[in-house]
């Protein structure tokens, strides 16, 4: 257990008077504040905040960071989410002065690096789906998802349909039938079967011309690739709706299949997962969506589009832009002939460079969903990622993947079998049940064990298939030691007693904290 004055907030462990910082005497001559602010702007007592040292400051910081556990601290192999490793590279490119200093006002002409970027960014994602079009504006995979199903209410609006259902398999991730609500649809629940895939008898008696959307997540959150994949977009096809790949287990398939190829419409993908963007408690995600041809029109504004332009225009552009920045009023169309008259190579020269402008006219769009560009911070990371691993490198990424999951399984399924056999995608679901019937040890038990030994527990009691499920999604970033030591270490905790792991976690700073009050009334304000 740790020193309980790590946990102390920083209003407890503050007295008056002391700083960590010392300002130098003021050199300018002192005004009044209520000279300089309205008086409603003014506060009548000081801000009650916390005082303290440096390093009383650092030390709180340091060790309320070390008091969770990380994708850079622990394994975590949290099924469904992804959580592989960070390469500190992503996060070096991003912080670039060049990206991070920019701001989403500057006049387009000045973006033009950022700018390429995300086109690239755009490009390289419809590559990878095999879908033509992209929109990079959601800020999270759950936005893209309403997004896309907003972009497809546009398209059968558009073709003066009125489709009012959306389907969405009984393992999907909760999101998928939230957004098909949040879009104005009804959610219609299709059953799977027992081995985990879509139960085609129900898909067929639930299809119809009402049916504006089939919600699918393939690789399943069970690990499986649904095998009559071709089949269900050819009924859903068949009955005038489209096709959505809920695209957060793209990390299984990259370079491998695409999307595009199985009868996908639309996607999103999740870049903090997939691209190993830093989520969860280490920051926002992303939700960029791909989809057809035809339902390209409806995709959010602006798009970011290439354009090839000459030279001297480009030059003209940028001396605009300049000089409305600094507020002046020349003419740039005069300046660039005078300089081109000095210059005759620039002025015959007529060659065509690449612009990027931000195409806002696009009188079908569904309109903004997000402020700018979406999350460039989190692009930017992903874009780096992609462009390290190039083509071959991503394939090797979902091999790895597959094959780490699988390696697992075979390690635990002899103390937690896998329902859904003993093959897998990226991740798997085990169950806790034989364990609680014979030892009265439940999948949370091992999970809240799992942290005294220094793992992060797998997602638990989801997809609500599976009875005490286990989610684990190793990821291809470990290597073999640590996904044999994690296996031992679960096999070591069910020989513990149920006494012992019924009061698991022993070692952590909060033990079990009920979960639903926490969520439900969280504490946010100090009111000591
Ligand atoms: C993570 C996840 C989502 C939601 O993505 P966010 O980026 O967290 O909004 C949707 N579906 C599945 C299967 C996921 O794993």
């Amino acid at each position: 257990m740790r020193n309980t004055r790590d946990t102390q907030s920083l209003f407890e462990l503050s007295r008056p008077g002391r700083r960590a910082a010392r300002l130098p005497a003021c050199d300018v001559p002192e005004r009044e504040i209520t000279d300089l602010l309205p008086a409603d702007a003014v506060r009548q007592a000081p801000p009650e905040l916390p005082e303290l040292s440096e390093p009383q400051i650092i030390r709180h910081f340091v060790n309320l960071s070390t008091q969770n556990m990380s994708v850079d601290t622990h394994f975590y192999p949290l099924g469904s989410c992804t959580m592989k490793y960070n390469p500190k590279r992503n996060e070096r490119a991003a912080a670039m002065p060049g990206f991070a200093e920019l701001h989403p006002y500057q006049d387009e002409s000045t973006l033009q690096g950022m700018l390429a970027i995300l086109y690239e960014m755009q490009e390289m994602l419809q590559e990878i789906s095999g879908l033509p079009a992209c929109s990079l504006q959601p800020a999270a995979g759950a936005q893209g998802e309403f997004t896309a199903l907003l972009v497809a209410a546009a398209y059968f609006q558009d073709l003066g349909e009125t489709r009012t259902k959306i389907l969405v398999p009984d393992n999907a991730h909760g999101t998928n039938p939230a957004s098909a609500v949040m879009a104005g649809f009804e959610a219609v629940t299709v059953q799977t079967s027992a081995a985990g895939y879509v139960d085609m008898e129900d898909l067929a008696a639930k299809l119809d011309e009402q049916v504006a959307v089939l919600m699918i997540t393939n690789p399943s959150t069970l690990g499986l690739f649904e095998p009559n994949m071709q089949q269900i977009a050819e009924q859903v096809h068949a009955v005038g709706g489209l096709v959505y790949l809920d695209g957060a287990n793209m990390n299984a398939i990259l370079g491998i299949t695409q999307p595009g190829a199985f009868g996908v419409d639309m996607q999103h993908y999740n870049p903090h997962k997939t691209f190993s963007g830093p989520h969860g408690g280490g920051g926002p995600g992303a939700g960029p969506i791909c989809v057809t041809e035809k339902l390209a029109p409806y995709l959010p504004a602006p798009i970011i589009v290439k354009e090839l332009r000459v030279a001297k225009e480009l030059r003209v552009a940028s001396c605009e832009s300049r000089e409305r920045k600094e507020s002046r009023v020349t003419s740039c169309e005069s300046r660039e002939q005078a300089t081109a008259a000095h210059n005759p190579q620039l002025a015959t020269r007529n060659s065509k460079l690449p612009y990027f402008r931000l195409d806002t006219n696009r009188p079908k769009s569904i309109g903004r969903v997000r402020a700018f560009f979406g999350n460039v911070g989190v692009l930017l990371r992903a874009y780096v990622y992609i462009r390290t691993h190039g083509p071959a490198g991503l394939r090797r990424v979902a091999e790895n993947a597959v094959l780490n999951a699988n390696y697992l399984l075979s390690r635990v399924q002899h103390i937690l079998p896998v329902p859904q056999g003993n093959r897998c995608m990226h991740e798997f679901v085990a169950s806790a049940s034989e364990l609680k019937r014979q030892q009265n040890i439940s999948a949370m038990d091992l999970a809240k064990r799992l942290l005294d030994y220094g793992y992060h527990a797998p997602t638990v009691y989801f997809p609500l298939t599976v009875p005490e499920a286990m989610m684990i999604e190793p990821t291809e970033s470990e290597g073999k030691e640590t996904l044999d030591a994690f296996a031992e270490t679960l096999f070591r905790i069910t020989e513990e007693s149920a006494e012992l792991l019924h009061e698991a976690p022993h070692t952590t700073p909060v033990s079990r904290p009920d979960e639903v009050r926490a969520a439900r009334q969280p504490v946010l304000v100090w009111n000591g």
